[in-house]
Parts: C-alpha cells; sequence; structure tokens
C-alpha cells in the first residue's frame, strides 16, 4: 500500500509513519513544518519505502500529485494545540477547513480513501461522560477563540460525511482524545511534554486552575495501532470513531506523578486560567471517549498504562530533551501546591 500522510512530520504522523513503513508500506510525507519537527522524520529517511515533501497541503497542484500517486490518505495536517489557537485562530480556521476541503477535493477526483483526523474536542464543554460518537457537540460563543478549532474540524467532518453521501467517497473519521508519547511537544500547550520537561529542568510545574480537571491520556502506539486497523476495513467508511483511553487522571495528580517519576525539584504551582490564557477561556473539567464502537468493529482497545507511557516520555526527554522552551512562565501570584 502507498500511504500519502498529510502533517507526517508531526508527533502522531511520525509514529504513523513509522509503524506503516514497518509494516511493509510506503509511505509519503507532506508536512509544511509549521508545527511538524524534520527531526521526527529524519531517521526515516533511509528507507527507500519513505518520501517526503515539505509543503503545504493547500497547495492544490503539489496536492493533486502525491494524492493521484498514493492508494490512501492520512489526513493529519491540522493546526493543535490550545495556546496555538487561542494565540492564532485565523491560521487555525484556515488550516483546518482550507486543508481538509483540498485532501477531499483532489481525493475526490481520484477516488482514494480517506483516514481524517479528528478530536474530542469535538465534543466541546458537554458534561456527559463518557463521549460517544452520536453525543451533542456544545461549544462556546465566537467571542472564546478556543471554540474556532472545534467548530474548525466539525466543518472538516461536516464536509467529509458529505463527500461519502453525495459522492461515495470512502471516508473513515477518527476522533482522537488527548494522544502523547515521545515526539509530542509542550509548546503549543499539551500538558504531559510541558510538565515532563518543568519537572527535568527543575522549573515549577504549572497546573492551571484547581487541578481537578481530568482527561484519559493515550498512548501514541495505541492510537496508531487504531487508525491502522480502522483504515483496513471497509465497514469503517462513512463513519465516525472515537480513539482514546478510559484511565482517567486529575492534572494535578498527574503533576504529582511526573514529578515523582522524575525525582525532580519542582514546585507544583496552581495557576488561574486568566493568567495562563486570555480572559474568558474555558477548560473542559472530564473529557473520557466511549470506544465501544471501535472495539466493537475491529476489536481496538487501548493496552499500554499511563505509568508506562509517561516512563517512555520522561525517557524520551532525558535523552532528546529537546523541547523549545515553555513560553509561559507560572505568574507571580500563582498558588503554590507543595
Ligand atoms: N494544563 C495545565 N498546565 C499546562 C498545560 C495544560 O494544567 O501547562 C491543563 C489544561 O488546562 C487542561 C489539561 O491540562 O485541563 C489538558 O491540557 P492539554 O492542552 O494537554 O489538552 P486538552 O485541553 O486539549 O485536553
Amino acid at each position: 500500500m502507498r500511504a500519502l500522510i498529510t502533517g507526517g512530520a508531526g508527533f502522531i504522523g511520525s509514529h504513523l509513519s513509522e509503524a506503516l513503513l514497518a509494516a511493509g508500506h510506503s509511505v509519503m510525507v507532506v508536512d509544511d513544518l509549521s508545527t511538524g519537527l524534520f527531526e521526527n522524520i529524519q531517521p526515516l529517511t533511509a528507507n527507500p519505502q519513505f518520501k517526503f515533501a515539505i509543503e503545504t497541503i493547500t497547495n492544490e497542484s503539489v496536492m493533486d500529485r502525491l494524492v493521484s500517486e498514493c492508494d490512501i490518505i492520512f489526513h493529519l495536517a491540522a493546526a493543535v494545540g490550545v495556546e496555538l489557537i487561542v494565540q492564532s485562530p485565523v491560521h487555525t480556521i484556515e488550516t483546518n477547513i482550507m486543508g481538509t476541503e483540498t485532501v477531499l477535493r483532489t481525493a475526490r477526483r481520484y477516488r482514494k480513501k480517506v483516514m481524517i483526523a479528528s478530536t474530542s474536542e469535538l465534543y466541546g464543554k458537554s458534561e456527559k461522560t463518557p463521549y460517544k460518537e452520536d453525543d451533542d457537540s456544545v461549544f462556546g460563543p465566537t467571542s472564546r477563540s478556543r471554540w474556532s478549532y472545534a467548530t474548525s474540524k466539525a466543518v472538516d467532518e461536516f464536509l467529509a460525511l458529505a463527500y461519502h453521501q453525495e459522492m461515495g467517497l470512502p471516508v473513515v473519521i477518527f476522533r482522537l482524545f488527548n494522544t502523547i508519547g515521545p515526539r509530542q511537544r509542550g509548546r503549543y500547550g499539551m500538558v504531559v511534554p510541558r510538565f515532563v520537561r518543568q519537572a527535568l529542568v527543575n522549573e515549577p510545574i504549572t497546573v492551571y486552575d484547581d487541578g481537578q480537571q481530568s482527561r484519559c491520556f493515550c498512548n501514541v502506539r495505541d492510537v496508531v495501532r487504531g487508525i491502522v486497523g480502522l483504515s483496513s476495513v471497509p465497514e469503517a467508511e462513512g463513519q465516525v470513531y472515537n480513539i482514546g483511553s478510559r484511565e482517567e487522571i486529575n492534572i494535578l495528580d498527574l503533576a504529582r506523578k511526573v514529578k515523582a517519576k522524575t525525582g525532580s525539584q519542582s514546585q507544583i504551582l496552581l495557576v488561574p486560567y486568566e493568567q495562563a490564557h486570555a480572559a474568558g477561556f474555558e477548560d473542559m473539567r472530564r473529557r473520557m471517549p466511549d470506544t465501544g464502537k471501535v472495539k466493537a468493529l475491529i476489536g481496538w482497545e487501548p493496552t499500554i498504562r499511563l505509568e508506562q507511557t509517561l516512563d517512555e516520555i520522561i525517557a524520551y526527554y532525558r535523552t532528546d530533551g529537546k523541547d523549545e522552551t515553555i513560553s509561559r512562565r507560572p505568574a507571580p501570584d500563582a498558588v503554590k501546591t507543595d
């Protein structure tokens, strides 16, 4: 199989590239390196089955050629990370909507299957737990830029499903819930790489709000196995699937765990949202997937526990610790908790 991976130099895309190559497929990556890093794919360049193009996915003539030469598209290119979204809403909306539009339009031209990466942000601030694929999306007002990400991905999903329904294009949507692992960067807000880096350099660990908000973190290798599994069954076409873990942890406990595992001297600070983000920032208290649908179809379940994933990430940062400088320092009146 010849796979085209948009956003293939990113955190999840590079792990997907690696897994597909290991399974004997050929991989073409297209990535503009806006948040992806060449070093993520550099080790793959020795493999003759691997090729890459540093290019934006909105370049239709390039995409036309790349799509015509592949059998399947894994569309992962997107503006991601809460900080990036809040800081650059125009970039977020345009990249996510126009990029997916281009991918779907070119895929239709050559009738290629498209695997579309989506997000648990689609459930918004709905308080239902756990989230099922058909649950309502509950977004905040357009004056709060966080919701531009969820909205842009909702448009992507609508468009992909419309291409499927109206034109019979084979598309599969997978919604990812807090994927973590080596190579994820903390620069745009992702909590685990931030905490690990802060702990390793003995900087304060910045827990937002009261730290009682919780998430379920899923190892990227489990996630990649789910995506590849879904790509190989025709029954998944025209459907949406949650992919994530059910192992829940609150953010304060996560900070304590990272601190203990790294043997760090860091203080754990509680930072009010207003100081971490612009005023009026909205966060989700809880976010957990119902993964019954993907389990029923392909038997997928996460197999790697959070403890092991944290160990892997810490080991990665100890050896490869090149995360960018964390842009936000704890606010002076942040509350110290330990
Ligand atoms: N978070 C935190 N400190 C940080 C970065 C994030 O306490 O330095 C919190 C954030 O407010 C959220 C959780 O960690 O409640 C997960 O944040 P992330 O951006 O990783 O994912 P998402 O908000 O998309 O679930």
